[in-house]
């Protein structure tokens, strides 16, 4: 694998209006390796006028970006996925030392950020031919109709995908002809900062994107949505940010989109292939080592299997190798920080004390970093946090169930409704259960349902807006209706 490298980042700078600038407070912030608690790197600390300055460089730039020809736009997002593929090892060994994941996912990771460019720029060029143009009912004059970008938008993002999550957003946003200031996460700024020098030497003009890092979002963004030039806000993150980012929306009227949190469920019937489903139920619990929004986190087996897929799906889990995403050989990475590794065993510990069965794992890895064993919880008891909340972790709730109608009950007894997955050999069955599952995505006989081309996002808690897909563009549009007397 490939060293990180980190002299293509101007030390300590935001990226505002096409330059490399400091920020006003003069701070900067530490980024942390979670594979071994050492310091990577730092980064500037914006305060609340470098985030306006970089609103201010947004709108500026909004109308000769939306004026921009549309395949030029497309030219630029098109460069922008060679340029990532080109330096694919490089993006991932960033995202391996700031994140953790290991290095084959991490590769992965870049892939699918690069898809989302490849992806919008495909529909960039043909954009504007959409539309509707006709008569209306009675006669009297002409209907047009025709798309035009929202406008700035404020995008937020979180740590566990650091360059796919903001992919997902700039490459529809800039293919829409809107400009953008992204704000990713604490602990994982580098790789938007590397994504943003690769859409300076793409030809993205100064001020279309726009990147800022701070260690204070709550008053840096809320001053930004206070500012009725923020035209739109999308946001991935956890449901409690995203609720209050709604709230302060309605101030403006802003567009939003959210991405929030999951609770997904893996159903796997008795009449799966047993082989498929421990697979699939492995890929959606470790997948970034469950620090993903779309992570199983209930798994519910139907009683005349589950001990079989109990043994199968613990030995696995057992053999799951833990390490440093450098090693080739890890397939489970460490933890964000601390205090997710704190949350996670204090989940654990809660299920157990109340009468779980930890079958494997159950504890956290002897530092440095913040490892947590590959675990397996049977009889969790109703009362258990576990059942109710998130885990981000490679802790795997395991559940017994009797009937098809019981078990979508169970399924769908959550606020969230984001992914969802089905494990069965009878068709009938597997779309009589994703039709009946609240949730924006189901995966039938798989675990990874993410996809550039296809609308992500969840119902509920679990947020509104799809993200990819055609939905994804759709996003970062309004619709103009003008009538025409003829
Ligand atoms: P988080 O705490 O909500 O943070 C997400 C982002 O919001 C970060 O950039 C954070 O900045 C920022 N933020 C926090 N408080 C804010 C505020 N008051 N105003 C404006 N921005 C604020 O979530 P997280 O812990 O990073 O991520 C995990 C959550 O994201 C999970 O719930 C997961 O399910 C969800 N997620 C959802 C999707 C999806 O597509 N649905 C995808 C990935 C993750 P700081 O870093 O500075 O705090």
């Amino acid at each position: 694998m490939t060293a990180v490298d980190l002299s293509q980042l101007p030390e300590n700078r935001l990226f505002i209006g096409g330059e490399w600038v400091p920020s006003e407070t003069g701070k900067s912030i530490a980024v942390t390796n979670p594979a071994t608690e050492k310091p990577l790197a730092e980064v500037a600390d914006a305060g609340i006028a470098d985030g306006l300055r970089a609103l201010d460089a947004a709108h500026a730039a909004q109308t000769a970006w939306a004026a921009t020809a549309p395949m030029r736009r497309a030219d630029i997002l098109y460069s922008v996925n060679r340029t990532l593929m080109d330096r694919r090892d490089e993006f991932a060994a960033l995202i391996v030392a700031e994140m953790g994941k290991p290095w084959a996912e991490a590769q992965g990771e870049v892939d699918y950020g690069a898809g989302f460019f490849r992806w919008f720029a495909e529909s960039a060029g043909r954009l504007h031919l959409e539309g509707q143009f006709g008569v209306e009912p009675n006669g009297q004059y002409r209907i047009a109709v025709s798309k035009r970008p929202v406008g700035p938008c404020l995008l937020i993002t979180p740590w566990n995908f650091p360059l796919a999550m903001g992919a997902r957003k700039i490459a529809p946003a800039l293919a829409a002809g809107c400009t953008v200031v992204l704000k990713p996460a604490e602990q994982t700024p580098l790789t938007s900062l590397l994504l943003a020098r690769v859409l300076e030497d793409s030809g993205v003009p100064a001020g279309v994107v726009n990147v800022i890092t701070t260690s204070n979002s709550p008053d840096v963004i809320a001053e930004m949505m206070h500012d009725p030039r923020a035209r739109k806000i999308s946001f991935t993150g956890s449901t409690e940010v995203g609720k209050a980012l709604l709230r302060q929306a309605a101030e403006n009227v802003m567009n939003t989109s959210m991405e929030l949190g999951g609770n997904a469920p893996v159903i796997i019937f008795e009449d799966a292939d047993l082989d498929e489903a421990v697979a699939g139920a492995m890929v959606a619990k470790l997948r970034n080592g469950g620090e993903s929004c779309i992570a199983a986190n209930r798994i519910y087996v139907q009683r005349s299997v589950a001990a079989d897929f109990v043994r199968r799906f613990s030995d696995k889990m057992e053999a799951t190798r833990s390490g440093d995403g450098t090693d080739p050989a890890s397939e489970l990475g460490p933890l964000i920080d601390g205090r997710q590794l704190a949350k996670v065993a204090s989940l654990v510990s809660d299920a157990v004390h109340k009468g779980a069965v930890c079958a494997v794992g159950g504890a956290p890895v002897d530092g440095p970093g913040y490892f947590y064993q590959p675990t397996v919880l049977l009889n969790v008891p109703e009362n258990a946090q576990i059942r109710t909340e998130e885990i981000f972790g490679p802790v795997a709730a395991i559940y017994e169930f009797d009937s098809e109608e019981e078990v979508i009950r169970e399924a769908n007894n959550t606020p969230y409704g984001l992914a969802s997955y089905v494990f069965t050999r009878d068709l009938r069955r597997a779309l009589r259960v994703a039709d009946a599952l609240d949730a924006g995505m189901t995966g039938i006989n798989r675990g990874v349902v993410s996809n550039p081309s296809a609308p992500f996002g969840g119902t509920k808690a679990s947020g509104s807006g799809r993200e990819g897909g055609t939905e994804g563009l759709e996003a970062y549009l309004e619709t103009k209706y003008t009538g025409i007397q003829i």
